[in-house]
Order: C-alpha cells, then sequence, then structure tokens
C-alpha cells in the first residue's frame, strides 16, 4: 500500500504485522565488547562450549561420595579413603572408590571414579577413619555428570540471544574476554508540535516542553538503540521534511506527534510525499490510535501520537520489536500476566485498552487496580503507575475478583 489511505487495524494485527516486517530486516554490523560492559548486548557470535560442561563429575554438595549400593541397610559404616576438595590437584584425589569406601567431598568438587552418588554431611557422622550414614541415596544423587550442561563444541547460546546476567557468565565460562556483540542500531527521535519547546527552556503560557524525546531516548536505551535527538520540528511542512529527510539516515525514525486528524497534523501528508508505504495508520488501542507505521528511503519509520503516555505505550507495543529486530535480536515475546483485579473497570468496547495500573501485593498475592489518572496526556500518573492493565476490545465491565491481563512496565 502507498499513499495514506487509513488503515486502522486491531491491535494484535497491527503488532503481527511490525513482527513480520521485523522478520525480515539485515541487522546492524558486529562490533567486539569488554565481555564487563557486554550485558544488554546482542550476541553477533554463537557461543560454543570449549570443553565439556561440567568439565568433570561435580559434587552438588559438601559430604561422602559413595557406592549408592553400600546404602541399602543402615546406618552404614564406610572407610574415609581420602578427601576430594575444589580445585585441588587432579592427584590429590583417590583415583577409585571401592565398594565400602567414602571420599570427604566439598560442593564443587570432582567426583572420583566409582562414587556414583554423594550423600549429604548432614545426614552422616564421622569418626576418624570411617563414616556412619544415616540416608540412603539412589544412583547419580548430588552429582552432576560431566558434560551434562553442554558437550565440549556445541553452541551453548545462539546469535541474536540478548545478553543478560546468565548469558554474560555462559560466555566467560567459555572463555570469552571480549565477544562479538551487534552494535546498537540508530533511532532518530523527532518530536513535532508548534507548541513544544526544549525541556531547559521557560516555557510561554501556551508552549508545552518537550518530554517525548526524552522519554522515547530513554526506551530506544532500554532496547538497545542509540537515540539520535533531532531538533524539534514545527508544524509547518518544509522544516518537517528537512528533519524526516535527516531522520530517515538513521536505521530507523520515531516521530512523535503530528499523525491525529488535526489540520496542523502533517506528519503523514509530509511522509506521503516523500513517497512513504503506510502499513497501518491507526490502531484500535486506547491510548494511542493514531500510531502509524511505515516505511520510505528503505528505512522503517513509526509516527508516534504526541501525547506523552501515548507516546510511551506505543513506542512499547509496535517500535520496540522493529528495533529489537534491527538490533540483531529475536523481538521480546509481549507477554501478559493474569492478576486479581481489586476494583471494577467500566469502559466502553471496541478498543484494547493500556491503562496505567497499580500492582499491589506479595508474591503469588497480587491485586491489580487502576492507576488515578487524568487520560493519555497525563505523565505524572503515568509515571506513579508500575504495570499496564489490558483490557480486551470486547470488554466492557471487568468486575472485582476477575483475572485481567496485566503488562509489567519496563
Ligand atoms: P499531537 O499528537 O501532535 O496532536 O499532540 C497531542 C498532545 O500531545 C498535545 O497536547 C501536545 O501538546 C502533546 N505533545 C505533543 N508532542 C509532545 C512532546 N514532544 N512533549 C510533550 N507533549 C507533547
Ligand atoms: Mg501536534
Amino acid at each position: 500500500m502507498s499513499g495514506t489511505a487509513a488503515t486502522v487495524l486491531p491491535f494484535a494485527e497491527g503488532r503481527a504485522l511490525v513482527e513480520q516486517h521485523a522478520a525480515s530486516v539485515a541487522p546492524t554490523e558486529a562490533e567486539l565488547a569488554d565481555l564487563a560492559r557486554a550485558g544488554g548486548r546482542v550476541l553477533a557470535e554463537a557461543l560454543v562450549a570449549d570443553r565439556d560442561f561440567p568439565p568433570f563429575p561435580r559434587s552438588a554438595r559438601d559430604g561422602y561420595a559413595v557406592h549408592a549400593a553400600d546404602l541399602v541397610r543402615l546406618p552404614a559404616k564406610l572407610r574415609i579413603i581420602g578427601e576430594s576438595k575444589a580445585g585441588a590437584a587432579p592427584e590429590s584425589i583417590p583415583a577409585q572408590v571401592r565398594r565400602g569406601e567414602a571420599v570427604v567431598i566439598m560442593t564443587g568438587a570432582p567426583a572420583p571414579a566409582g562414587a556414583d552418588a554423594v550423600v549429604m554431611v548432614e545426614y552422616t557422622s564421622r569418626d576418624s577413619n570411617t563414616v556412619a550414614i544415616q540416608k540412603s541415596v539412589a544412583a547419580g544423587e548430588n552429582i552432576v555428570p560431566r558434560g551434562s550442561e553442554g558437550r565440549a563444541g556445541e553452541v551453548l547460546l545462539k546469535r541474536g540471544q540478548r545478553l543478560d546476567a546468565a548469558g554474560v557468565a555462559v560466555a566467560a565460562s567459555v572463555g570469552k574476554g571480549s565477544l562479538f556483540v551487534h552494535s546498537s542500531p540508530r533511532v532518530a527521535v523527532l518530536a513535532t508540535g508548534d507548541e513544544i519547546v526544549d525541556a531547559a527552556t521557560q516555557p510561554g503560557p501556551n508552549q508545552i516542553r518537550n518530554s517525548n524525546s526524552y522519554s522515547l531516548a530513554a526506551q530506544v536505551r532500554a532496547a538497545g538503540g542509540l537515540p539520535v535527538l533531532l531538533p524539534i520540528s514545527p508544524d509547518e511542512t518544509e522544516q518537517l521534511r528537512r528533519l524526516i529527510e535527516q531522520g530517515l539516515q538513521a536505521d530507523l525514525l520515531l516521530l512523535a506527534g503530528g499523525v491525529s486528524m488535526g489540520k496542523y497534523d502533517l506528519v503523514e501528508q509530509v511522509l506521503g510525499e516523500l513517497g512513504a508505504e503506510f502499513f497501518f495508520t491507526g490502531a484500535l488501542i486506547q491510548p494511542g490510535r493514531p500510531v502509524v507505521f511505515g516505511r520510505a528511503r528503505e528505512k522503517y519509520f513509526f509516527g508516534l501520537p504526541g501525547n506523552p503516555v501515548s507516546t510511551m505505550v506505543t513506542f512499547e507495543l509496535f517500535a520496540r520489536p522493529m528495533l529489537e529486530a534491527l538490533g540483531g535480536a529475536k523481538p521480546r515475546r509481549l507477554a501478559f500476566f493474569p492478576v486479581l483485579l481489586k476494583k471494577e473497570i467500566k469502559v466502553r468496547p471496541g478498543l484494547t485498552r493500556f491503562l496505567p495500573g497499580l500492582l499491589s501485593g506479595q508474591f503469588g498475592e497480587l491485586e491489580v487496580e487502576l492507576a488515578p489518572w487524568q487520560g493519555s496526556g497525563d505523565i505524572a500518573g503515568a509515571a506513579r503507575a508500575n504495570c499496564y492493565v489490558v483490557v480486551p476490545p470486547d470488554r466492557e465491565r471487568i468486575t472485582a475478583g476477575e483475572l485481567v491481563a496485566v503488562w509489567p512496565k519496563s
């Protein structure tokens, strides 16, 4: 589709369309990153086991390495023939444990040959060279077999994986002091509006400080991108065109404002004049209905509605998966969690709503209610919320005590 013919999609269809496009974008190049700073980056190389994991049968407990078959009748008395301590020289560990024998062993130490289980020290009492054991163990208990977590040569983490703390630990374990990650996609951020002035200035009586460029910068960074803030564009075609052209040189362009139906909402018009294709020009959601997704000069763009909460929500719902894909990552699943509703919700049906919510309670006893909120311009209300409550388009009323879908705030 090209031109600006309006296509307003249900939420799930809009999201699926973005994911489809995201699945075929070319990711950014690789760059070398120091492992101590690689958390949150996206792997541009697979992490391959350089040895077996664990490299030896590893004891999971402090206790005694034994033959499980020796503990059928209890208490069992075994002869202590030596010790296996984590990091000890291999020669110091008994080469073989025979029936009737036990080896003192520590967590993380290699189980000596012959032993097929470790009995926890809590179930034993030692008397110089013998140990009395009060509890039997199954063969294999408390020993992690060599190679059971990964074989030498096996891919432990694939390219495209975002490195969380566990991923960084895997990289360290396979000897990567530095590693190839995707470079961060450059994301141009263009706020529009005659009333919008820079955050650092004193606004006139009818002016509004630019918050969208900054909230988007924070979201872009959190999603692995590098925000490039363009100057604020007035609602005037020439300057808007010049700034959009500049923004289309980045890997992704995010516009905020100017996509509603008002007389001075010029974003779609100017993008259309630049030959843009539009994949959708609205979604049946609240907040954020006028959201636009398209491509111009071979770059994807999102026209996000200017109301600050709409800007934030539509970034997360639609722009984020594209940004993640450009950064070489598989887009993160958009996950909602069922939580008990504390106070009734009444809305008009027809839109999927993402309403600022307040989660309370502990652990498995969570409850949620709508946060006090004046609508999509209410930044302070949204900032005090700790989640969004997702109301499906077919619901008019959700009563207290029902399960509702909660989308954690990222
Ligand atoms: P628009 O989408 O341009 O119609 O703007 C919708 C509302 O969001 C208006 O109240 C704008 O003043 C406000 N708004 C637009 N852009 C920004 C921005 N960058 N920062 C803060 N508020 C904005
Ligand atoms: Mg505007």
